[in-house]
């Protein structure tokens, strides 16, 4: 199986733990995709937590000295059908921007006009779906679906959630059920493919800059090559003709590519593998803070 790593919301993601920087874990991220050989990984970077805190530049300045390229995830990661299509647009122009400013630190930043949709939204109306879109193309961005996704985020909420109560049983929970989780996900997903284009696809993985992927990624990621995946970079799984395919979906609520056009094109998916055996739901009451005072 051919994979594509990307890595969402540079330079701030989830809580922070005491003693670890954000600069920390864009380390421990990098130092996994490394280890395991990955080339041009793109991390799609917001800008309100640099506008907060100007020293978080250094995250993306990181990124960017490593070697790998910066995407654009909006300025201030809005959901697109919470605000208007015009202010969703500025905020895309108003990333780039910052974005170009990061010129001389690296070359890479050329390639910076890929885009990845805040909370995999892409709009529930058609006119708002194709204003965004239109402006994208307009501006020669590419669109980074996402095809792998085992909800790394809220296993990283919990994660920090458990080690700011010291809850030593849950973190080992965590760490012994994350790899096959991310196995079942990729099984899932690769099925699922054969079964919409009757052979399997470039997969994008999607995962973020948080403080249990900069723990656990390096394992998963040999997990993932020991059992056969090749890692390709963005531009190249972007090649597959599969990603000329516009869904056409309208929807609330986030979606990866393969299940817009599941839905789409209202298909039976009964006997496919399950994409998860830990809902989210589940891991929002690991080490959840106790309720009322
Ligand atoms: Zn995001």
């Amino acid at each position: 199986m051919r994979m594509a790593v990307t890595v969402d919301d540079l330079p701030a993601h989830g809580e922070l733990l005491p003693g670890v920087s954000r600069n920390d874990i864009a380390r421990g991220v990098l130092r996994a995709l490394k280890n395991n050989g990955i080339r041009q990984v793109y991390a799609f970077a917001n800008g309100t937590d640099i506008a907060d805190e100007p020293e978080l530049i250094e995250v993306p300045r990181l990124w960017l000295k490593a070697g790998y390229p910066l995407g654009n995830h909006t300025f201030s990661h809005w959901n697109i059908n919470a605000v208007g299509a015009a202010e969703y647009i500025g905020d895309i122009d108003r990333m780039d921007a910052l974005l170009r400013t990061l010129l001389p630190v690296s070359p890479e930043v050329e390639r910076r006009r890929v885009f990845r949709y805040p909370f995999l939204e892409e709009g529930a109306t058609q006119e708002r779906r194709d204003a965004i879109r239109t402006h994208l193309f307009e501006s020669q961005y590419k669109i980074a679906q996402v095809t792998i996704d085992y909800n790394d985020w809220a296993w990283n909420d919990a994660y920090t959630r458990c080690v700011v109560q010291h809850d030593q049983p849950s973190i080992a929970w965590l760490k012994a059920h994350i790899m096959a989780e991310a196995e079942r996900s990729v099984r899932a997903s690769s099925s699922l493919a054969k079964l919409l284009f009757g052979h399997d696809i470039a997969h994008i993985l999607l995962i973020h800059v948080g403080a249990f992927d900069a723990l656990m990624l390096d394992s998963i990621l040999k997990d993932f090559r020991a059992r056969g995946v090749t890692f390709v970079t963005l531009d190249e799984a972007l090649t597959d003709p599969v990603y000329q395919i516009d869904p056409g979906y309208l929807y609330e609520g986030g979606r990866g590519f393969l299940e817009q056009i599941v839905e789409a094109r209202h298909v039976d998916t009964a006997g496919q593998p399950e994409p998860t055996m830990y809902a989210v739901a589940q891991l929002e009451k690991v080490c959840k803070a106790p309720t009322g005072n």
